[in-house]
């Protein structure tokens, strides 16, 4: 498919008023479009007949429908007056602070939605859309020879931008390279994707990207290649496909959710998951209105700032699911009557401490927005980044605390059929009450912190946290790199007399 051949989610409304909104069921049927995904080994015959990625589908269908709803279309709908039509609000491009801040209760409803879980959601990839807007004016000026083909970059951002606020599309971002060997030159490791061939139509790319989160859930793809020293020319590419395009294979990691099972036994890991996949490019055409840079290293520099929105959503989430953290950590000291110990409150504070700094990080970086060359309001890069690394270094330490405040609860779980039988649920709900809560309870209580801290989707939500948008060693760097050091020695040199 090209930019022209995508699902349409333009609806007639009784006003006459253009909606370019889809329904859930609309998104579902979009995803059977002959992609080509293997799970445990096997080729899946389409996203639905695989539970993992089916009831995560189910997650992300249910948004749609939410546009719909009384309760949520407010957040979940916008107005776009250049299109004089109902967009996803996922596609806005804020232009003042009002716009951010509304921008950000997408991401509030969303973190809810997946409690959290899903880093790559619904409304996440639209922001590269808004990075690429706001640095517009950079591709309006790249022309490299190897682009001979694709003379206007710019125009393929509007025209995309465009694209994805007409067709309500879920996006997966991906920019991570296969993990080869990492000591010798990058330019020439076996996966790393490049141009193998240019056409009147377009570019061909091989190779693949790696840990796809959310991919084979997706309709589109957006990816890049992270600038290295040594680049090629010919890896130089930024570019959006559909996932169903021709000669792109998607191959998941095992699962780690619990699709079909009872809410009670596992109240989130039952939503599924985001699945993660690795993206085989096979001698891929990417049209030539799909490519935002083509053998330009200068552009890929550029990816950081691009990130910023993307990099300031992750970090709400963080912050939203971090009271969510806060919330169940207050339930389980109430249902054990541990409230009244001051060591269990300094632990339950901690938690709180968390929350409230990577609220203050979110806050302080849209205090400090700037504009962008192309007229995009920017949330400040160097506290996001800081927030970023506050962020990750602590999620282990809280998700620790959170897990001792339990105690025993998290091992000493039972099922819903334990709590069905009627010897083992007798003696269960005459031995296990809480404090003011019944055993039953208590017990939903343990599996809902379980899934969020101990589970088999909390390990991967957790080293997803460290390194989905670059791990601490790198934060470090660009700390380094981002703050006014020499201002501020500059200051003590003349406090210092110096
Ligand atoms: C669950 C999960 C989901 C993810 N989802 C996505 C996604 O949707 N999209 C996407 O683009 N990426 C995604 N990622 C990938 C993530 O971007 C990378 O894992 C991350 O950038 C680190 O790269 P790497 O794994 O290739 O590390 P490697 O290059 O294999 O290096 C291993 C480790 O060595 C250290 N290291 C390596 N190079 C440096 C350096 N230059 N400076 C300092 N330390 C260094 C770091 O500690 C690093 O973690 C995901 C990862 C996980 C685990």
């Amino acid at each position: 498919m090209t930019t022209t051949e995508q699902p349409a989610a333009e609806h007639a409304t009784a006003t006459g008023k253009k909606v370019y909104l889809r329904t859930g069921d609309q998104f579902k049927q979009s995803l059977d479009d002959g992609r080509r995904i293997w799970v445990n080994g096997q080729e899946a015959a389409n996203v639905a007949s695989v539970p993992a990625l089916s009831a995560g589908v189910d997650m992300l269908a249910s948004i749609f429908d939410d546009q719909f709803s009384a309760e949520h279309s407010d957040v979940l709908t916008t107005y776009d007056a250049g299109l004089d039509a109902t967009i996803s609000a996922a596609w806005m491009v804020p232009t003042t602070i009002e716009e951010l801040r509304r921008r950000r209760a997408v991401i509030e409803y969303t973190t809810m939605k997946s409690v959290g879980t899903y880093g790559r959601t619904f409304d996440l990839a639209p922001l590269i859309t808004v990075g690429l807007k706001a640095y517009q004016p950079t591709f309006e000026k790249s022309s490299p020879e190897f682009a001979r083909n694709n003379p206007n970059l710019a125009a393929n951002i509007t025209a995309y931008l465009e694209h994805g606020k007409r067709s309500n599309i879920v996006m997966a971002e991906v920019l991570a390279d296969p993990q080869n060997d990492r000591s010798g030159p990058s330019g020439s490791t076996a996966g790393l994707l490049r141009i193998v061939s240019q056409e009147a139509d377009g570019v061909r790319v091989s190779g693949a990207k790696s840990v796809g989160s959310i991919a084979a859930q997706a309709d589109e793809i957006v990816f890049t290649n992270l600038l290295r020293p040594d680049f090629p020319p010919e890896a130089c590419v930024w570019a959006a496909l559909p996932v169903g395009t021709e000669g792109i294979k998607l191959i998941s990691r095992p699962p780690v959710s619990k699709p079909g099972a009872d809410p009670y036994d596992h109240p989130v890991a039952y939503r599924g998951e985001e699945a993660d996949q690795f993206i085989v490019f096979d001698n891929v055409l990417i049209p030539n209105d799909r490519v935002f840079n083509v053998g330009d290293p200068e552009l890929l520099q550029y990816y950081g700032r691009v990130c910023a929105w993307l990099h300031w959503h992750i970090l709400t989430r963080l912050w939203y699911k971090a009271e969510i953290f806060v919330g169940a950590a207050q339930a389980v000291v109430d249902a054990l009557g541990t409230a009244r110990i001051p060591a269990v409150r300094a632990q339950v504070s901690e938690l709180i401490n968390y929350a409230q700094t990577l609220k203050a990080f979110i806050i302080a970086a849209e205090d400090g927005a700037f504009m962008t060359e192309g007229g995009v309001l920017c949330p400040d890069i160097p506290m996001l980044t800081s927030g970023r690394l506050h962020s990750i270094q602590n999620y282990p330490r809280i998700i620790h605390i959170l897990q001792e405040l339990c105690g025993q609860g998290l091992v000493m779980r039972f099922s819903k059929a334990d709590f069905d039988n009627a010897e083992t649920g007798a003696l269960l709900d005459s031995l296990l009450p809480g404090h003011g809560i019944s055993a039953q309870d208590k017990n939903r209580l343990m599996n809902f912190v379980w899934d969020l801290t101990s589970s088999g989707l909390a390990g991967r939500v957790e080293l997803f946290e460290n390194v989905n948008s670059t791990p601490a060693p790198l934060l470090h760097e660009r700390i380094w790199a981002e703050y006014p050091r020499d201002m501020m020695a500059a200051k003590a040199r003349k406090i210092a007399g110096l």
